[in-house]
């Protein structure tokens, strides 16, 4: 990508040269999730182990990124997104480190919770989780029912029960959100839980895609939650609960737009080498289906400086993410229907593709959901109509 600052370069070259480790053992992990311990060496497992960590904890060497260029970290884990999912998204989910809880971190956390988690992630490889999904509140999440409750001197109970969480089963640390009892909407709090701590249990669930990322049922039974680990206690209520999760699925959105976006490059390019002789109506089916591709990275791109400009950029990265998912979705089936009957025995890597773009439509938001938020933006004129 042309124009960007050479720390940015810098980390996209080292990433896109790393891609082709993630491939060699996608197949494997998809197979057993458990997989995941070999590959912890991998440089662009490594980087991701330690992407993103606040001044203090840094990494050094190559693996440790350039760090975002100031005020561009949406574009950094949009490029990082594509190239390490194009290599093997499954792979870049099932990673250590902050991930998710990272940027809430960002956003909520104190220095004194900041140092607690990446003290830890320091010491050696840790998974850690975002702990926000429930069973059947999925998209509805004002209506979540994990309740924390008062003990005195600032400290919480915590019980209920999230589901599809990503990682929760290997993770050392985790954010749960859930609403403090007796309270409404402003009553929804994260904490920091270490899932060690009695009550925590994390069972893998079968799924079909993604299953590198290990999505878990957590059940929380009476966990304790000492007045430390509440995050955002240092900031005014309307800035605590579902004021961040906006802010953070604002921040991740863009990448999870590109996740979409490398799987379908991972399937185009797939295409490209294994069928080499395409012509007539499937050589204008293949092309059509890249520059749909290049297309929804010019929104992706889009999206995430206007996030990093915190200029509107919530209601592009809803655009990005739906845009994106709906052409994995078509990238994948279509590069299988090119393989005539069979491919998804034939081509297992293909077959995969195309399971794991069904399962990046479900993270942080259905199709429906960005829909349902682009209009509202449209109805209540805070998107432009131009
Ligand atoms: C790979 C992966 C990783 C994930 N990681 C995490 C994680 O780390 N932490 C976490 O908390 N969660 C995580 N999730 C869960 C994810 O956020 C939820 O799957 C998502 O919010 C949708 O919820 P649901 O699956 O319960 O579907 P539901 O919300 O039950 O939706 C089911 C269907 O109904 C449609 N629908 C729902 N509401 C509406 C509406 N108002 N209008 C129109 N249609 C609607 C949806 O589009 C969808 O097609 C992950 C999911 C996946 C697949």
């Amino acid at each position: 990508m042309n124009g960007l600052p050479a720390g940015l370069a810098t980390t996209h070259a080292y990433v896109r040269r790393w891609a082709g480790d993630l491939r060699a053992g996608a197949l494997e992990l998809d197979r057993d999730p458990d997989a995941v311990h070999s590959f912890l060496d991998l440089p662009a497992i490594r980087f991701l182990a330690g992407h993103e960590t606040p001044p203090g904890w840094e990494r050094t060497g190559p693996e440790a990124g350039a760090g975002p260029a100031h005020g561009l970290a949406t574009l950094e884990r949009v490029l990082v997104s594509e190239e390490l999912a194009r290599g093997d998204a499954g792979m870049m989910l099932a990673s250590p480190g902050a991930s998710m809880c990272g940027v809430l971190l960002g956003v909520l956390g104190s220095q004194a919770q900041r140092d607690w988690v990446y003290g830890r992630l320091a010491e050696r490889p840790r998974w850690t989780c975002f702990a926000l999904t429930e069973p059947e509140r999925g998209s509805a999440i004002g209506e979540m029912t994990a309740t924390l409750t008062p003990v005195g001197d600032g400290s919480y109970v915590l019980d209920g029960e999230k589901r599809y969480i990503g990682n929760a089963a290997r993770a050392d640390v985790g954010a749960v959100f859930a609403r403090v009892a007796g309270t409404e909407r402003l009553g929804v709090l994260a904490v920091l839980v270490d899932t060690a701590d009695p009550g925590f249990k994390a069972e893998p669930l079968p799924t079909l895609g993604l299953r590198g990322a290990q999505l878990t049922r957590i059940t929380l039974e009476g966990v304790r939650v000492p007045a430390e680990r509440v995050l955002g206690a240092h900031l005014p209520p309307t800035r605590r609960g579902m004021w961040s999760i906006v802010a953070v699925f604002d921040r991740l959105r863009p990448s999870v737009a590109a996740i979409a976006l490398g799987i379908a490059r991972a399937a185009h390019e797939y295409v490209a080498e294994h069928r080499r002789s395409l012509r007539g109506a499937e050589r204008e089916t293949y092309e059509e289906l890249g520059r749909r591709i290049d297309a929804a990275r010019t929104l992706t791109y889009r999206a995430a400086r206007a996030v990093d400009r915190g200029r509107g950029g919530g209601y592009l990265a809803s655009a990005a993410k739906a845009r994106a998912c709906e052409v994995a979705e078509d990238v994948t089936l279509g590069a299988l229907r090119l393989f005539g009957p069979g491919a998804r025995l034939d081509h297992p890597l293909l077959d995969k593709y195309a399971r794991d773009a069904r399962g990046v439509e479900f993270m942080e938001g259905t199709r429906n959901i960005q829909k349902l938020a682009l209009f509202q933006g449209l109805h209540t004129g805070k998107v432009g109509r131009g």
